[in-house]
């Protein structure tokens, strides 16, 4: 069983590595090169055809680049970062034991329960642990679980006050790093959390930020959190 996992494993790596990213070729996410677990998620939760955000950002995404996308809200970002969360890990062979492989911030806690519901959905048929930090809980309670996850969703605040307090909080691992609703979290004041927070995260990682509209506070955060981004824009038709 484990040879087999391993040469289906090495066969969608090199799918992946072969995604032109110039083609935007993939109008499914049946035909994109994607793990077992992660197209049934999708499927079993009706998601078929990408939209014009997921086309332009999620084969990026798969190739490991940074991305710093803009489409408004309803276009679909929650899926854009998702699915790329859930296959890059998957084919790091992340495991419990790896520790955080990704963290997702979001400005509200009511999005970040969105976004949790929805790696629910589409991850479920995944091993991963996925947790929500949001306050709420006692930091304690919260402070026991995060040490056992592998994606943690949650609000800039509050992740900023678990990386002061909890000594154990094992981070050096981190892939990947959301900021989904950028434009959001820099107009509520949470630039110098998100500063804070960036300067716990090791340098070697991806990280794919979303917002609903390109604003200078946007591009000053992109320009300290991001490497060599893609820039993956959806306009709306005049
Ligand atoms: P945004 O974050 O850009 O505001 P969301 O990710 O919240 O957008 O998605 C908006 C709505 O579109 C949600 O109801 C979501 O389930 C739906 N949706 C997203 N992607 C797809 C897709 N590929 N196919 C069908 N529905 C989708
Ligand atoms: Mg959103």
């Amino acid at each position: 069983k484990r040879k087999r996992d391993d040469e289906d494993l090495d066969g969608l790596n090199q799918r992946v590595q072969g995604i032109n990213v110039k083609g935007n070729e993939y109008e499914t996410f049946a035909s994109m090169p994607l793990s077992q677990p992660t197209a049934s998620g999708l499927e079993a939760s009706h998601y078929k055809t990408l939209t014009d955000i997921q086309k332009q950002a999620v084969p990026h995404a798969l190739k490991g680049s940074d991305i710093l996308g803009a489409a408004k809200t309803g276009s679909g970002k929650t899926l854009a970062f998702l699915v790329p969360v859930l296959e890059n890990l998957y084919r790091r062979r992340w495991t419990e034991l790896d520790g955080l492989g990704a963290l997702i911030l979001s400005p509200t806690r009511e999005l970040a329960i969105q976004i949790f519901e929805v790696l629910r959905k589409i991850g479920r048929y995944h091993t991963f642990s996925a947790g929500l930090v949001i306050g709420g809980k006692s930091l304690k309670e919260e402070r026991e679980r995060l040490g056992r996850m592998n994606i943690l969703v949650c609000t800039p605040g509050r992740m900023l006050q678990h990386m002061d307090q909890t000594a154990a909080f094992e981070i050096d691992n981190l892939q990947m790093l959301v900021l989904d609703e950028a434009d959001r979290i820099m107009d509520m004041g949470f630039q110098r959390d998100v500063d804070a927070i960036v300067e716990h995260l090791p340098k070697e990682r991806q990280t794919l930020l979303f917002s609903a509209t390109q604003t200078k506070k946007v591009s000053d955060l992109a320009r300290l959190s991001l490497r060599d981004p893609e820039y993956v824009a959806v306009h709306e038709a005049a």
